[in-house]
């Protein structure tokens, strides 16, 4: 979990461009982006709106990559949610606070070795990872990549046609990319293909999972990063644990990444 927000920081007032809304509780927009503000893909800002006549501050991760000229985020609207019952609100023009210091350590660039990545992400957890995959780094660095999208229904697929054209216009010396969809609650014709009908951990468990990507994750070649659920992340933890797999620390190269969203 984030440290509770700090008020020394610097922010600047930025200005809603754009929203779309991917589902009735689900939506991603863009804001302006201010120019002291550098970040890295996978790691994640500090945002604040006026709710009851007092700055809110929230934690969220960057779908916009860093050479982008506006920022992006993804939100998932929680019933009665302090921040984001007002940010269903937000119409373009709107103002919204960003601070101009960047968070967070799920990035690529921990890894010191490996040649698969695997991006496990439930919900707007995804963010991150597209982020990290309109970034050209990221393609370089690995052989393989596996973003694995858990979610209920097939509408909450979000970013789903871009990254879908990012693994058709995959180029020679880069790495490929495979798309593989867990839906919990699927209508009947939403699965097939790389789309399953299970959550991400009991995909692990029956061996779904790297039967659909064809590739086994291994300690010496993969290299996981987890985002979203604290469930998820928690119950994933323990599996990769179980086989030799440790998580990055500070000072010391690992197999795996988290970030919880709450
Ligand atoms: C490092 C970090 C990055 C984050 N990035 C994102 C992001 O990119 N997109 C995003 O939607 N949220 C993200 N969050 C969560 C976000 O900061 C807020 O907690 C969320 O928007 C709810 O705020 P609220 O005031 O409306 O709800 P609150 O009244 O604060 O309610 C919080 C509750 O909402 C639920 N919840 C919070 N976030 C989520 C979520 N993403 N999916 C499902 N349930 C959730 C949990 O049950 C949590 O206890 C991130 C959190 C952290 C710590």
């Amino acid at each position: 979990m984030a440290a509770a927000p700090s008020h020394s920081k610097p922010f600047s007032a930025e200005q809603v461009v754009d929203i779309r809304h991917w589902t009735p509780s689900l939506l991603s927009f863009t804001t302006t982006r201010p120019l002291e503000l550098s970040y890295v893909p996978g790691q994640y800002a500090r945002i604040a709106l006026q709710v009851n006549g007092q700055r809110v501050w929230r934690a969220f991760s960057f779908v916009s990559a860093p050479h982008e000229a506006l920022l992006e985020f993804v939100a998932v609207l929680i019933p009665d949610g302090l921040f984001t019952s007002r940010l269903k609100e937000l119409q373009p023009g709107d103002e919204i606070q960003v601070e101009h210091e960047n968070y967070g350590f799920l990035t690529a660039d921990r890894f010191v070795d490996g040649e698969d990545l695997w991006m496990l992400a439930t919900g707007t957890g995804i963010g991150p990872f597209v982020s990290m995959l309109r970034d050209p780094a990221v393609w370089s660095q690995f052989r393989r990549i596996f973003l694995v999208h858990g979610v209920r229904h097939g509408a909450e697929l979000v970013y789903r046609d871009e990254l879908e054209q990012m693994q058709a216009s995959a180029a020679a010396g880069r790495a490929s990319l495979s798309l593989l969809r867990c839906l919990s609650r699927p209508a009947s014709n939403e699965t097939g293909g790389q789309t399953i009908s299970t959550r991400i951990t009991h995909a692990w468990d029956d061996g779904s999972l790297e039967t659909l990507a064809g590739r086994p994750i291994t300690a010496d070649a993969s290299r996981v990063m987890l985002c979203g659920n604290p469930e998820m992340i928690e119950h994933m933890r323990a599996r990769l644990h179980a086989r030799g797999m440790k998580p990055c620390r500070r000072m010391a190269p690992g197999h795996f990444l988290t970030e919880n969203y709450w």
